[in-house]
């Protein structure tokens, strides 16, 4: 039995740096058209930043999935998502994500491709990988920074040891979460900016030590994967989202059903 993550530290967080506020330079064709309403902002790198308009086309990248099984599944964020339901992804727009590959034990790079096509294939959201960055792994990372340009930061997947993260202490072996964020306007959110925090010691070990070690690995990153789009633990022990994997190497029901409604959400309006 390997307890092997938690919760996002990053849940309350968007609250926290989002303010309200009208900012009116460089007026676009969205602008005018939601004239005298004010674009939000939220406060990035020390700078209030305007919230980005989202880019291409208002249809879904990839077909919406239906759930062919049922069982347990919860949200980070039960409510508060464009439509009503809990806050998820734009499926209408890629979820770009990067490594942080400092600190990247070997062997591990393919299981992360290999758990995000399984969480792009479960929830129909559309991954785009860009490679490498050197920006530091925190929860705590601006949402919006000039290292991306004018856009939320992707997801960003690296690695850290206890001494660089205590919440990875004992057996937690990884943590994922995302931001929710409201809109360039009005009050519905969004999940942004999302972080895996992987402990590369503990992955190092189970790769090192259990004779299904890749699989287990990839488990686990998928599990953190699930956070970032928006799932949160079940008390459930037959599904991946439990607190801890108790050998489980793939979605259980609940999962997938969880993980299809993950990724039907309502796409962001220009
Ligand atoms: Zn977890």
């Amino acid at each position: 039995m390997r307890s092997v993550s938690r919760v996002t530290v990053v849940a309350a967080a968007a609250a926290a740096v989002f303010v309200a506020g009208a900012w009116w330079h460089g007026v676009t064709w969205s602008d005018v058209r939601h004239w005298g309403t004010p674009r939000n902002v939220i406060e990035a790198e020390g700078e209030a930043v305007r919230i980005p308009l989202p880019q291409g086309e208002t249809e879904r990248i990839r077909p919406r999935v239906t759930a062919l099984t049922a069982g347990a599944y919860e949200f980070l964020f039960p409510t508060g998502g464009a439509g009503g339901g809990p806050v998820r992804y734009d499926p209408c727009r890629e979820v770009e994500w990067v490594i942080a590959d400092h600190l990247m034990p070997d062997g591990v790079e393919p299981l992360v491709h290999a758990a995000v096509a399984r969480v792009q294939e479960a929830t129909g959201l559309a991954f785009a990988y860009e490679g490498y960055t050197d920006e530091p792994v925190s929860f705590d990372r601006a949402l919006i920074q000039e290292r991306y340009g004018d856009r939320f930061a992707p997801v960003l997947l690296g690695f850290q040891n206890e001494a660089q993260n205590p919440d990875l202490k004992g057996s937690v072996t990884g943590l994922g979460g995302s931001s929710a964020v409201p809109g360039a306007y009005g009050d519905e959110m969004w999940l942004r900016a999302g972080v895996v925090t992987l402990d590369f010691e503990d992955l190092a070990g189970i790769l090192r030590n259990e004779s299904d070690g890749a699989a287990l690995a990839e488990a686990v990153i998928a599990h953190e994967l699930a956070h970032v789009v928006g799932l949160a633990h079940v008390a459930d022990t037959s599904e991946l989202m439990h607190e801890s994997n108790l050998r489980l190497l793939d979605w259980g029901d609940g999962d997938l059903a969880g993980l299809a409604v993950a990724g039907s959400g309502a796409c962001e309006d220009v």
